[in-house]
């Protein structure tokens, strides 16, 4: 991706043309009720197009469609070696346009462009990329029965597949969904977060024109209450995946078990540990300790928002991660420079606000940040947040901020190093930093998360699964595993004459 200069991406963003209409049945059309939303430029608080706000109408017609073409066949039992090729040329178109869905990501959501071309776009690309490459490599099973039998065990499609992601992370988190529910056969119904529906709807066009069948995806933006909870009660959609909330995921099990049991798959909030010994690197610590709280202001499922610090380095450790949190002062998005942007939108911006003044009542000590800059701009900008001497009891260390705020607190031992790790109702993600293998990996092991790096924050690519223990979920997104999801398990049994 080119070098582009803050003034060439402001110019790139000025001419842009932004569709936002939704995407139903191969062909992007206004909602049935003519109803729209602006999308907002988190930055500037500006408009940016009006968005098509689907209701429970286009969904059922969007169902009808994937239903029928998934019957049908010609996307279903396509031969996977030819789904292969529609998934890597949509990837390779992905990768035509990627200054474009760059420009358009960080327009709506606000990420730095540095990070929206560099991580994003890239990310998306390679996780439909990876299962394209997949999906023509999975071998079904014989089992080992007798020899006057023979029996079959298959992984087939689960018919019409519905997801539904957040705003944080909106190319990648669609793009985690919809590759391996693509790969494996599926029709897809996509509801994207109403603030953050454009690089969705961008890259459904870029499906069709990679030879995706019309109906196998719809990409439908409409509020979560009302199109997103009649999606999860309709009883012709099969299987539905969700990034977001614990909240909103609890209900959406619920849902389920009203209509018909679809499988639903979970991924959710967290609140991740991140475990600092004195004899690690702590250099390389405290840096990654600013970055895993600070990326994309804090709104990250994996943010590494609890530090627990070994109490012989607590005040030397925390002035390390102050002297970095400089780095991550926000500014404008566009700008390359920039390494964090604004809050989503002022809803966000508010209640990160509130967890600042609930830190302070709880007598956490403010050490750096904990007001809002750039006012002027129109857009919500939070500063880098530190509270020291934190414990786990307190609010601000065991709920989800979802924003730049940190809480350092310290342990004793490695036992008390991962009973406070442990502490929480969240299990997503989380790190832990020594030299010494056997106390990294003792500590890494009890842990009870999905993803645990050692000497690293945010370890981990298309190879491996990503999804959470305890209430941050039930699902894996990522690897081969995540073909699991989106398949049912179908027996064959076969008795010879
Ligand atoms: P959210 O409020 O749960 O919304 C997520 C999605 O669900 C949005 O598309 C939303 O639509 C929709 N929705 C809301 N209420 C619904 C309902 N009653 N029925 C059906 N759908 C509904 O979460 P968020 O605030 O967008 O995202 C932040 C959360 O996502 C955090 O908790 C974060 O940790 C989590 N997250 C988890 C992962 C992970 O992989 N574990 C990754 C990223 C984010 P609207 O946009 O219209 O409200």
């Amino acid at each position: 991706m080119s070098g582009k200069s803050r003034a060439e991406w402001q110019a790139a963003a000025k001419a842009l043309k932004i569709d936002g209409r939704a995407f139903i049945d191969g062909r992007r059309t206004a909602a049935l009720s003519g109803e729209s939303r602006p999308s907002i430029n988190p930055a500037n608080g500006q408009r940016l197009v009006d968005v098509a706000s689907c209701g429970p109408e286009d969904a059922d017609r969007a169902v009808v469609s994937a239903r029928a073409v998934f019957e049908r066949g010609t996307w279903s039992r396509m031969a996977p070696g030819d789904r292969k090729k529609v998934l890597i040329r949509w990837a390779e178109l992905i990768g035509t346009h990627a200054e474009e869905l760059a420009l358009l990501e960080t327009l709506d959501v606000g990420k730095p462009i540095n990070d929206t071309s560099k991580v994003d776009v890239p990310s998306a690309i390679r996780t439909i990329q990876w299962s394209g490459e997949a999906v023509d490599k999975i071998y079904a099973e014989i089992a080992p029965t007798s020899p006057d039998c023979l029996a079959l065990v298959q992984r087939l499609p689960l018919g019409v597949v519905a997801a539904i992601v957040p705003w944080n992370f909106p190319l990648s988190t669609t793009a985690w969904k919809l590759a391996p529910a693509l790969a494996t056969g599926n029709s897809v119904i996509l509801k994207p977060a109403s603030n953050t529906p454009l690089t969705a709807l961008r890259i459904a066009d870029l499906a069709t024109e990679a030879g995706l069948p019309d109906g196998v995806l719809q990409v439908l933006p409409g509020p979560g209450g009302r199109l997103g909870q009649h999606i999860a009660l309709h009883s012709d959609i099969d299987g539905l995946t969700f990034t977001g909330s614990t909240p909103v995921g609890k209900q959406l099990l619920v849902f389920a078990g009203q209509s018909n049991l679809k499988r639903t798959f979970l991924e959710l909030g967290g609140k991740s540990p991140n475990i600092v010994f004195a004899d690690a690197n702590l250099d390389k610590a405290a840096t990654m300790a600013a970055a895993a709280v600070f990326y994309n202001c804090g709104q990250t499922c994996t943010a590494g928002t609890r530090l627990i610090v070994e109490r012989s380095i607590e005040a030397q450790f925390t002035e390390m991660v102050i002297a970095r949190a400089g780095h991550w002062l926000p500014g404008d998005p566009l700008d390359p420079a920039t390494a964090m942007g604004p809050m989503i939108d002022e809803g966000q911006f508010r209640s990160v606000a509130e967890y600042v003044d609930i830190g302070r009542a709880e007598h956490a000590e403010l050490v750096f940040g904990g007001g809002q800059v750039l006012a002027e701009s129109g857009g919500y900008y939070h500063e880098p947040t530190i509270f020291a001497k934190t414990n786990n009891q307190m609010r601000i260390a065991q709920e989800e901020i979802f924003g730049p705020v940190l809480s350092v607190m310290t342990f004793t031992d490695a036992a008390d190093a991962i009973r406070i790790a442990n502490d929480s109702i969240y299990g997503l993600a989380g790190a832990v930093w020594s030299r010494n293998i056997n106390t990294a990996h003792k500590v890494a092991d009890a842990v009870r998360v999905g993803t645990m790096g050692i000497n690293n924050y945010f370890g981990g690519d298309m190879t491996v699964p990503f999804g959470g223990f305890k209430q941050s979920g039930n699902g894996r997104d990522k690897s081969i595993h995540a073909f699991h999801d989106y398949t049912e398990l179908k027996t064959t049994w076969i008795e010879f004459e």
